[in-house]
């Protein structure tokens, strides 16, 4: 069974009588966001579709952190800039400018994590996920905390013995799971709370608590209600699955090693809140290769970037193909997206029931689709074959598809094409590789100068071949070219090397039957005679 089906109908079965399934999953707007964080995304996002076809009630709600303090700074912004705002809550630090430099003051919807949370919003709506955006901040400031911030600082030593028996974590006699936002600087990340009466709490803004931001040396006296206090993140995640509350939240490799921040929050949640501890999926990293998109961003490539590369239904199958038990590592370089597409292709072909095999990976493009409702019937033509396809100069690709196709294209089959004739010109700009690309010559390259007699002479039988057969396909062209080859003292290198060389000024390209078949007849004749 796919995996999807699979854990959806062990959910279904684990919440037999619950009207409404609450799914969750957060990401920290502390800067660009990575590729990798819509793996979580595409897993809870597909799964809630999944639970919906199966008749349930499903809600998925996908919570940006707005609320954590800036504890880091990314490469892309002005350090010395932005370093006076180590330690505020993201909401409460400038978005940035052009120049990565502050812009305005931060309000209530134009703030640092707004402005990178935003556009990875816009990223889960292009991918047809429909999740119910909170921030964390319109949580905390609505006070839907207030009772179970209560709970969890009621008992301060119960909590500190979690941690030490799960985590091997000691905290100090003195702390509480408890955080202030100082009412001098405004700073979260350098408070540390040393009492709590369960209406106020005092606490220090500490010059020195944490390296990365400098606390005001204030002490004061202030309710935590409301959004003036914040949980330390185990309690504040457990406080989440309570207060929603959650069914199922997934969560990355990471998170859940033995002794990790999973298994000390299922200790708060069932220990110190007396709540239910979610459903899980633990998932494995999505880890983004290539040099191109690393070198200048200083993280990898952006969830926003990848949605540009390529259509959202290939980059949901991408996201979903594969178990979250197994890492996905996908470098965007080379022949991968070519690669991605034929993998799709085949799952389609499955799905359409033009292969009887492995009935799960039709699975893989069924839950890939925007619209699983509604999934027409469409042709696929090979993505390298139409990325090889724009390379030739005065090609009607649509002509050319049609011809591999049989029929005449359906209205779907061309807006697929069209489709793929944009994404291969996009992959052949950014990261083909050179062997992928080429360029007709319109006169003879100078390097054809140095081909042999033999080379020549072959180049001659293919252009009689061609005067004497003008309607050959591709594929018999292939293999006449085939037996001329073999009629020939030449290595195939040779062989093949000589009709690239007379068209591209190179050694290698597309495969040579297509190749022949696509460009116009007269003007290979005209070359291939030339070079004698
Ligand atoms: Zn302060």
């Amino acid at each position: 069974m796919f995996w999807i089906d699979d854990v959806a109908q062990q959910i279904n079965k684990a919440f037999p009588d619950k009207e409404e399934i609450i799914i969750r999953d957060e990401k920290t707007a502390s800067g660009r966001v990575h590729v990798g964080s819509l793996r979580g995304v595409a897993i809870h996002g597909v799964l809630a579709e999944a639970l919906i076809q199966l008749g349930r009630k499903v809600t998925f709600y996908y919570e940006i952190n707005d609320c954590d303090p800036m504890d880091g700074l990314p490469v892309y912004l002005d350090q010395n800039a932005y370093r006076p705002y180590m330690g505020k809550p993201l909401n409460a630090v400038p978005a940035p400018n052009e120049l990565g430099k502050p812009s305005s003051t931060p309000t209530a919807t134009n703030n640092f994590a707004r402005y990178f949370g935003n556009e990875f919003v816009e990223v889960i709506a292009k991918l047809g996920f429909n999740a119910q955006i909170v921030w964390s901040s319109d949580f905390y400031h609505e006070g839907r905390y207030n009772g179970w911030i209560e709970k969890a600082c009621a008992h301060p030593d119960k909590v500190r013995e979690i941690y030490q028996k799960i985590s091997g974590s000691e905290k100090s006699e003195e702390w509480n799971p408890l955080q202030i936002v100082c009412e001098k600087c405004g700073k979260v990340g350098t408070t540390t709370v040393t009492e709590f009466n369960g209406k106020e709490a005092i606490y220090n803004c500490e010059p020195n608590k944490v390296t990365w931001a400098q606390g005001c040396g204030y002490q004061g006296k202030v309710s935590p209600f409301n959004g003036r206090g914040k949980l330390p993140w185990k309690m504040e995640w457990a406080v989440k699955w309570a207060a929603l509350p959650v069914d199922v939240e997934g969560s990355g490799k990471d998170h859940n090693a033995s002794g990790g921040s999973h298994e000390v929050s299922e200790a708060i949640c069932k220990e110190i809140l007396g709540a239910k501890v979610p459903f899980n999926i633990p998932y494995e990293f999505f880890l983004f290769g290539g040099a191109k998109m690393s070198a200048s961003k200083g993280l990898g490539a952006t969830a926003k970037e990848v949605s540009e590369m390529m259509p959202p239904e290939l980059l949901r199958f991408l996201m979903i193909r594969t178990r979250p038990n197994q890492p996905i590592d996908f470098n965007i370089e080379g022949d991968t997206i070519p690669r991605l597409y034929d993998n799709h292709d085949e799952c389609a072909a499955i799905y359409f029931g033009q292969k009887t095999d492995t009935p799960d990976l039709g699975r893989a493009f069924y839950f890939a689709q925007m619209d699983p409702q509604n999934i027409p019937a469409r042709y696929f033509s090979r993505f390298s074959r139409v990325a090889f396809m724009v390379q030739i100069p005065h090609l009607s690709i649509t002509k050319e598809v049609e011809k591999l196709k049989g029929i005449t294209l359906t209205p779907e089959d061309k807006k697929e094409l069209e489709d793929r004739v944009a994404y291969a010109r996009r992959w052949l700009d950014e990261f083909a590789s050179d062997q992928a690309k080429f360029q007709i010559q319109t006169e003879i390259p100078v390097s054809a100068a140095s081909l042999d007699s033999e080379q020549k002479k072959f180049l001659q039988a293919i252009a009689t071949l061609l005067q004497e057969n003008p309607s050959l396909s591709g594929e018999e062209l292939h293999s006449k070219i085939h037996e001329l080859k073999k009629a020939s003292p030449l290595e195939a290198r040779e062989a093949f090397g000589a009709i690239y060389q007379a068209l591209l000024g190179k050694d290698s390209g597309p495969q040579a039957g297509w190749f022949l078949e696509a460009l116009d007849r007269t003007f290979v004749i005209e070359r291939f005679k030339a070079i004698n």
